[in-house]
């Protein structure tokens, strides 16, 4: 079976200084884990690049996965020739034809020091032969349409040229935990694939109400969490019983300010369940305007209880751009499946968009919440969410 490369490049990465081996690891053993599938695969990790010597039959799919791996900026596919000058031509004028009116230029790595030609030499000869088999094209040194790279390793020549584009962002792993919360809507999990694209690791929260909330809303939130698996490979989810304390919240608060008092309980737990498992920040799937609990008034009142940074990756996009990141990431059609949500059992009329923070102080003080708050902290049960293994 012939035998292809791909050579990774890591872009944004290149900036991070005295760290990049750590990245450059962690994404190694990312790329490792999304391989691992693949019997035909070797990874090699190295300083600037992380090749990846496999099966051509498995190209394809190889591919895709690739394109998922957050920390990849872009990719190249590259042929292999034994180190014979003849089969290097024929092989880069190969690569280079379906562009022959183009201008190119051919450059050379040498890895292998006792191949007669040297880099310069190679690049000349390669270069000529190109431009003897393709009448129209032109060589430019300085700015050229076409770039054919050779790579002359000790037994082997990769050749390659076209640039694939990666996700970006950083290896998941790298930038610290997120508590995000997860309803099972169309936004949360695409916010948390925005999280994870940034390289944070996730744990997930979810409030349920029982009996008012069906308990097929939590296997809902598995499959979704399952299909952000392909970034990162286990992810807990932290489930809190918030039926009493969201009845006394609705009895006492009414209508217009039960979600926004709602909202400010949410934070308070899970800002203490983020601190007791070592998340840095919370996350949340919300955009400005969407709904009333995220006017920037609303906002403003909320967030004031959280103790810890809330990360809104969503904030400043449309639901449009949302629901098409959603059919992507293959979350839509799991999403829309309707089941009861905590925050839709208690018919809400008219919820209060410029929420008064005295007012609401007032609610929470006839509430007494904290040992409510203490109650769902405790009554939390935790699941590990792993992807599905083929058997
Ligand atoms: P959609 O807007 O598509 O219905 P959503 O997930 O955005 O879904 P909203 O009601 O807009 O749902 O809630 C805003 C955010 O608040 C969610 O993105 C999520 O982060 C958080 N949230 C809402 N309800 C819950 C819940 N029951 N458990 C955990 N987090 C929740
Ligand atoms: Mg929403």
């Amino acid at each position: 079976m012939e035998k292809k490369l791909i050579i990774v490049t890591f872009g944004e990465l290149s900036t991070k200084g005295k760290n990049i081996m750590n990245f450059i690891r962690l994404l190694g053993k990312n790329i490792t884990r999304i391989l691992s599938s693949f019997s035909s695969v070797e990874i090699n990790v190295q300083r600037d690049h992380i090749y990846i010597l496999f099966d051509e039959k498995d190209e394809k799919e190889i591919i895709n996965k690739l394109s998922l791996v957050p920390g990849i900026s872009s990719f190249f596919i590259a042929r292999k020739c034994n180190n014979d000058i003849k089969e290097i031509c024929n092989l880069a004028n190969d690569i280079f034809s379906p562009f022959s009116n183009l201008t190119f230029k051919v450059k050379t790595t040498r890895i292998n020091k006792s191949f007669p030609l040297n880099s310069d030499e190679i690049n000349r000869e390669v270069g000529s032969y190109i431009l003897s088999k393709n009448k129209d094209a032109k060589v430019d040194v300085h700015n050229p349409q076409v770039l054919i790279q050779i790579m002359l390793r000790e037994n082997e020549t990769f050749i390659y040229s076209k640039k694939e584009k990666g996700l970006g962002g950083y290896p998941v792993g790298i930038a610290g935990k997120s508590l995000h919360l997860i309803s099972g809507g169309i936004d949360s999990p695409v916010a948390a694939f925005l999280m994870l694209k940034r390289g944070v690791e996730l744990e997930m929260i979810h409030f349920e109400a029982p009996p008012y909330t069906s308990s097929k809303v939590i296997d809902k939130i598995k499959t979704l969490i399952r299909k952000l698996n392909i970034y990162q490979e286990k992810i807990n989810l932290h489930i809190v019983p918030f039926t009493k304390l969201e009845k006394l919240i609705y009895d006492v608060a009414g209508p217009s300010y039960c979600v926004t008092i709602m909202r400010r309980m949410m934070l308070r737990i899970s800002s203490i369940i983020a601190k007791k498992n070592n998340c840095l920040i919370l996350s949340t799937g919300e955009s400005i305007g969407q709904v009333a609990s995220q006017t920037l008034p609303s906002i403003n009142v909320i967030d004031t209880v959280s103790s810890l940074p809330v990360i809104r990756p969503l904030a400043c996009y449309d639901k449009i751009e949302i629901i098409e990141l959603a059919q992507k990431l293959d979350t839509y059609n799991t999403s829309i499946i309707p089941y009861e949500d905590c925050c839709t059992i208690f018919k809400l009329k008219d919820p209060v968009t410029h929420p008064n923070l005295k007012v609401v102080e007032s609610i929470e003080e006839k509430l007494h919440f904290q040992e409510l708050i203490e109650e769902c902290v405790n009554n939390t049960k935790t699941v590990l969410v792993e992807e599905e293994k083929e058997l």
